[in-house]
């Protein structure tokens, strides 16, 4: 099985990827995570991405998509995967069509959006800035990410609506109803 979750930053992503990460027993791939990894690690990859992750921004395709490729093609990838976080825009969805059939792995099954309004989405934010102090969740930084999800990945429902892999999910409620939710829509 694999899965794109999509949905604006706060919206979930993460905390119902690691959900479906211990049901279905797949990797979850999170280039936010690998970023932020390769920016505290300062590799080279870290200190091309680290600017344009501080100002929300996003990072350039050929970055993210190497990430992907790398981690699709290792063997724990093989029987499936959850998408946290790419593709990001309608170019990283039309290359990673086309490294799913290059890798003779099969296509996506579902594209999973979590819908949770803007105003929960910066309350959530701010929220996280101050628990988990990460450097992009500050209020200037919120804004620009939530219009860049807008601007960018936003398209992305398009996408996949016209391929019949859209789902939707209500993204506010308790952690277990959103996930049976999620489980539901699977089906
Ligand atoms: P996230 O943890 O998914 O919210 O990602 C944090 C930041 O990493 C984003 O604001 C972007 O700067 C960068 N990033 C993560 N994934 C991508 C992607 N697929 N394409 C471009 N930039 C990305």
């Amino acid at each position: 099985m694999r899965i794109v979750l999509l949905g604006a930053p706060g919206s979930g992503k993460g905390t119902q990827g690691e959900k479906l990460v211990a049901h279905f027993g797949i990797p979850k791939i999170s280039t936010g995570d690998a970023l932020r990894a390769a920016v505290a690690a300062g590799t080279e990859l870290g200190k091309k991405a680290k600017a344009a992750m501080d100002a929300g921004q996003l990072v350039a395709n050929e970055i993210v998509i190497g990430i992907v490729e790398e981690r699709l093609a290792q063997a724990d990838a093989q029987k499936g995967a959850i998408l946290d976080g790419f593709p990001r825009n309608t170019a990283q969805a039309e290359v990673l069509d086309g490294m799913l059939r290059r890798l003779g792995q099969p296509a996506i099954d579902k594209a999973v959006h979590l819908a949770v309004n803007d105003e929960e989405i910066i309350k959530r934010l701010l929220d996280r800035a101050q628990k988990e102090g990460r450097a992009d969740d500050k209020e200037d930084v919120i804004r620009h990410r939530i219009k860049v999800y807008n601007d960018e990945t936003h398209p992305l429902l398009d996408y996949y609506a016209k391929q019949g892999k859209l789902v939707t999910v209500q993204g506010v409620g308790s952690l277990d109803d959103i996930f049976q939710r999620i489980l539901g829509v699977l089906k």
